[in-house]
């Protein structure tokens, strides 16, 4: 055997915790279980586990802060899972250097999609700055990385440049989530500001080239207050 991706559960509720460890083996991969802040830090800096699903609510440590411990020194895949419904903690977890997250009560192909997703990225990382070429296709929709172009069951959906861009950033990352920042960010440069509005008129413009039913979008999901996210690749 190959040896199995090893994946570290932080979750201070035991039920929860198996749950996910049993969703994780019976998908293939070895999982490991720490239950507080402390006994993850642990566990991440002696074991090396290949990512980590991380409950922001422990008891002894707020998860915000592994995460930041972590990212001093680790690109290692991080999921969140939250209970919290507020946008912010999950903006934040992002800002930390959290690499998606997922909310309670969730689903096993949910969780099952967020990991692998974070694992592949991790893979090829190089991410906006790789080369940009071929093709990704997820579903009719193509998004032709050489012509800049973008086309739904083959016709050119004629996207401006500003519509192609937000749409090829998302389907390099696609299955996750970025953050309206991130993507303002690397479309209008670092001082662009916090405006979403723009950002907001772009979408919608991109939803009704695109989406057969833009107020129910099939490519292109809007995570409220957080984000936006592509649908994975075929
Ligand atoms: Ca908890």
């Amino acid at each position: 055997m190959a040896g199995k991706q090893k994946i570290l559960v932080v979750e201070d509720e035991s039920s929860i915790a198996s749950f996910i460890s049993a969703i994780l083996e019976a998908n293939g991969f070895e999982a490991m279980t720490a239950h507080g802040g402390r006994e993850a830090y642990s566990a991440i800096t002696s074991h090396c586990p290949d990512a980590v699903i991380l409950d922001l609510g422990l008891p002894d440590m707020d998860g915000m802060k592994i995460i930041r411990a972590v990212r001093e020194w680790s690109t290692l895949p991080i999921v969140v899972v939250s209970a919290r419904t507020h946008e912010r903690d999950k903006v934040e977890a992002l800002d930390a250097g959290a690499d998606d997250y997922i909310t309670k009560p969730f689903g096993t192909s949910e969780l099952m999609a967020r990991i692998r997703t974070a694992l592949r990225h991790t893979h090829t990382s190089g991410g906006v700055a790789g080369g940009d070429s071929g093709t990704f296709r997820t579903g009719e929709l193509t998004v032709d990385y050489d012509k800049r172009r973008v086309f739904v069951s083959g016709e050119d959906a004629h996207l401006t440049q500003n519509e192609y861009k937000i749409v090829s950033l998302l389907s390099k990352f696609a299955g996750r989530v970025l953050t309206y920042d991130v993507i303002i960010r690397e479309l209008w440069g670092p001082g662009a500001g916090g405006d979403n509005q723009i950002l907001r008129v772009n979408m919608a413009n991109i939803r009704r080239k695109i989406e057969k039913n833009p107020a129910a979008p099939e490519y292109i999901f809007t995570e409220v207050g957080v984000g936006y996210r592509m649908r994975e690749g075929n």
